[in-house]
């Protein structure tokens, strides 16, 4: 029996274990025992902050505390609307939710699965204060259209660029398309660590300082004068240290994902008339966090590639508003037809940067094994 090949590979920080153990001795033992936003963490917003050309980068709690505040940062609340995608995570909705606005389900396009802005459009009323696009699996929302949407109709524009830290769309990278981006460090995502973390990238200094403010208690500067009312979203200094360090493979990473990528969707674009559809090729506004398909008989493929040892994943098997959490907030008599579409087709493939070449193969073959 050939070794499994898990979707969630248990060994991505192999390579880095003797530098975390070694932090944690050297954070934990020293003298300052400094443990949230100190100088790594000082470090780590100000490698990603020239990396991008940002004007501010906030080292925050979680991906999902990111986007919270970056929504409270630009003032949504309650009475406001925000138009969201109706196929993605949860945050998308609970975001908007916890700053008490309401979130306005608005479909994806059926072949790239991100939110279309047309549907997007037609969902704006009066009370809209913001859009929150989403890039999706590997590809970047329409940015450009957003862009054009949100100083057409005087909108907000916060960035769900969670998925796609390292992805670039014509010149601008995911995360400084709007106003304010997020970026989540959980473990899966494409700069992943062993633990909770996240960030707000903006180009607009004064919307970060009102972030870096609610980041930690509407403090700003002064310890216990408080200028706001914020929250606890704090990043941790041995964390912080960490990414710093693997800050410098984080492109060869992105690149080696990618390749798999590129190969995955040459094999598979031949599939697409017999019920298996690659994603459009390409690397531009691309970022390949997870790798999906969209498969007819999704469940039987997904059970094929079971028996030959092959992990995959469903993201996502519902839309946001047919969720039980979420369902309330959309309209009985309202469809998104592509979400649903593609809930029921969508399947992704592994494909960490440490797969070699032949378990990719094996992957590529045991799908067109299927196909066929
Ligand atoms: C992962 C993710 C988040 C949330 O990030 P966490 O760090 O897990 O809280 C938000 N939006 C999208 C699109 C995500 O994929």
């Amino acid at each position: 029996m050939r070794p499994e090949i898990p979707f969630f590979p248990p060994d991505l920080f192999e390579g880095d274990r003797k530098v975390m153990l070694d932090l944690i001795r050297e954070i934990g033992l020293a003298p300052e025992q400094k443990f949230i936003l100190g100088e790594h963490t000082r470090r780590f917003e100000e490698l990603l902050r020239e990396s991008l050309g940002a004007a501010d980068v906030i080292a925050c709690g979680s991906g999902t505390s990111a986007l919270g505040l970056v929504l409270r940062a630009m003032d949504v609340g309650p009475g406001d609307e925000v138009v969201v995608p109706a196929f993605g995570c949860a945050p998308l909705a609970s975001s908007v939710l916890e700053v008490g606005a309401h979130p306005v389900f608005a479909d994806i396009d059926r072949r790239t699965m991100v939110v279309d802005p047309d549907d997007v459009e037609r969902r704006i009323t009066h009370r809209t204060k913001a859009i929150l696009p989403a890039h999706m699996f590997s590809i970047m929302a329409d940015m450009p259209r957003f862009t054009e949407l949100a100083a057409e109709w005087g909108l907000r524009l916060p960035e769900d660029s969670a998925v796609a830290q390292g992805a670039v769309l014509g010149g601008t990278p995911a995360g400084l398309w709007g106003e304010a981006g997020v970026y989540s460090f959980v473990q899966v995502k494409s700069f992943g660590m062993p633990g909770e973390g996240g960030a707000v990238v903006t180009r607009d200094a004064e919307l970060g300082h009102r972030v870096r403010m609610l980041r930690n208690h509407g403090q700003d500067g002064q310890r216990f004068v408080h200028r706001v009312v914020g929250t606890n979203s704090r990043f941790d200094e041995i964390q912080a240290a960490f990414q710093v360090h693997r800050f410098a493979g984080f492109p060869d990473r992105l690149e080696r994902r990618a390749a798999i990528a590129d190969h995955y969707t040459e094999r598979f674009a031949p599939l697409a008339d017999r019920g298996i559809v690659p994603p459009p090729p390409g690397r531009e506004g691309r970022c390949y966090y997870v790798y999906c398909v969209q498969a007819e008989n999704r469940d039987a493929l997904k059970d094929h590639l079971a028996a030959q040892g092959i992990g995959s994943h469903v993201y996502y098997p519902l839309p946001l508003p047919h969720q039980t959490a979420f369902a309330p907030c959309a309209p009985a008599d309202e469809r998104w037809p592509n979400a649903e579409y593609a809930s029921r087709r969508i399947l992704a493939l592994p494909i960490y940067p440490h797969l070699d070449d032949a378990d990719v193969e094996r992957i590529a073959d045991a799908v067109c094994a299927f196909a066929r």
